[in-house]
Formats: C-alpha cells, sequence, structure tokens
C-alpha cells in the first residue's frame, strides 16, 4: 500500500507516520529528515538545501524527484510507502505518478490532515527534541517530566530546528498555501484524496486514520 500525507507544517504528518509505519509496515518517507541527514552530512544536495530550507522556502523540484525516486525503489519500502513532505508541489506529484507508473505501482491514499493553520505557529514554534536520542517535546503541550532532563535517556542537551523560529514558519505555512495546497484538487479529481480532522488528540487521529486505512 502506498500512502501520501498532505498537512501544513505542524498538522502531524511525522508523529502520525511514525505510528503507522510500526503498524501497517510501510516504510514512512520524510524528505524534511532526508534533507536534514544531508545538511548534517556536509553533502553536496545538503550545501545547496540548508540556506533554502532555514529561509522555510522550498528546495528546487529536481532535487527531491531524484532523492525520492532513488528511495522508493529501494528494497525498504518494497511492501509500500507512506510519503511526508512529499510531494509538495504539483511537478512533483506528476513526477511521483509517471514514476510509480514506471514501476507498476499506484498510490492507494492521499490523505489530507485538516487543521487550522493559525494554530501551527504556537504548535511548531515550541517544539524540541533531545540531542542524544531524539524524542520530541513542546513548550506548552509536552514538557519534560523533570525541567531540563529528557523522559527517555535523561540526556540535558536539547536542540530546536532552525526553521521551527515563528517568523520562518509564517514562511513556510505560505509555501504551504501557494505551492502545496494546489495537490489537493489534483488528487481529488484522481479519486484519492480523503480528508481526516487534525486538529484531535494524536491518538483519536490515529484511529481515524487507521480506519481510511482499513485492517493492518
Ligand atoms: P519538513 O521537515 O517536511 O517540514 O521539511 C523541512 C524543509 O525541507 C522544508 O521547509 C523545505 O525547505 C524542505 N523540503 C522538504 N520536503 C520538500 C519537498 N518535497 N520539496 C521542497 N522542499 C522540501
Amino acid at each position: 500500500m502506498n500512502v501520501i500525507l498532505v498537512g501544513p507544517p505542524g498538522a502531524g504528518k511525522g508523529t502520525q507516520a511514525e505510528r503507522l509505519q510500526k503498524t501497517y509496515g510501510l516504510k514512512h518517507l520524510s524528505t524534511g529528515d532526508m534533507l536534514r541527514a544531508e545538511v548534517a552530512a556536509g553533502s553536496q544536495i545538503g550545501r545547496q538545501a540548508k540556506a533554502i530550507m532555514d529561509r522555510g522556502e522550498l528546495v528546487p523540484d529536481e532535487i527531491l524527484i531524484r532523492m525520492i525516486g532513488e528511495r522508493i525503489g529501494q528494497p525498504d519500502a518494497a511492501k509500500g510507502f507512506l510519503l511526508d513532505g512529499f510531494p509538495r508541489t504539483v511537478a512533483q506529484a506528476q513526477a511521483l505518478d509517471t514514476m510509480l507508473a514506471g514501476r507498476k505501482q499506484k498510490l492507494d491514499h492521499v490523505i489530507q490532515l485538516v487543521v487550522n493553520n493559525d494554530a501551527m505557529v504556537e504548535r511548531i514554534s515550541g517544539r524540541f527534541s533531545c540531542k542524544k536520542c531524539g524524542a520530541g517535546y513542546h513548550d506548552s503541550f509536552k514538557k519534560t517530566k523533570k525541567p531540563g532532563v529528557c523522559n527517555v535517556c535523561g540526556s540535558t542537551e536539547f536542540v530546536r530546528r532552525p526553521d521551527d523560529k515563528p517568523e520562518t514558519v509564517r514562511t513556510r505555512l505560505e509555501a504551504y498555501d501557494k505551492q502545496t495546497a494546489p495537490l489537493l484538487p489534483y488528487y481529488r479529481a484522481r479519486g484519492v484524496l480523503r480528508e481526516v480532522e487534525g486538529m484531535a488528540a494524536i491518538d483519536e487521529v490515529t484511529a481515524k486514520l487507521g480506519k481510511v486505512l482499513g485492517a493492518a
């Protein structure tokens, strides 16, 4: 089964994809994570992408199309993938269609996490994670039990994404409205788009996604 999660930054795509990948045995592919790994490795793609990502803008289509084209062909995605953060433009969606047709594969579901965009700035700008184990927290919604200490590994070092600053989040939301929202009519016209209310509690959203995907 091949699934795409669509929604603005902060909608919960990554959180839900992590849960669904375990239940359904799908490979969670986050292009944001892939690009951050390229930046951390100092690769050519990482060097091209870093400043664009820090501004909250979209990295050029050719780079993402090549990256995802190589990734979905790998054995760990053979049983199906769960795309988070790709496609983000109609050109990327068209390229994905061509890649899948070439592999005789299809898209089973494109699920839009429907959220209130205005709430996303607060959701994202409070995010931070443990530098050592990656556990995710939030200044208001998910604090550490002991101030300054990771619940999972006890580390006292935390990191924030450079693009989670409120002013950059606003640019990312604008990029979503202008460049990514046009995917919704594109997929609706093809009969694969499903909507799931994304403002509910995390467990409730997971349950609703499970209804769309069917029994694991
Ligand atoms: P994310 O982790 O999905 O919020 O992505 C972080 C940043 O990576 C975005 O703000 C973009 O700069 C870049 N990015 C991730 N996926 C894509 C994509 N499909 N197309 C263009 N840029 C992307």
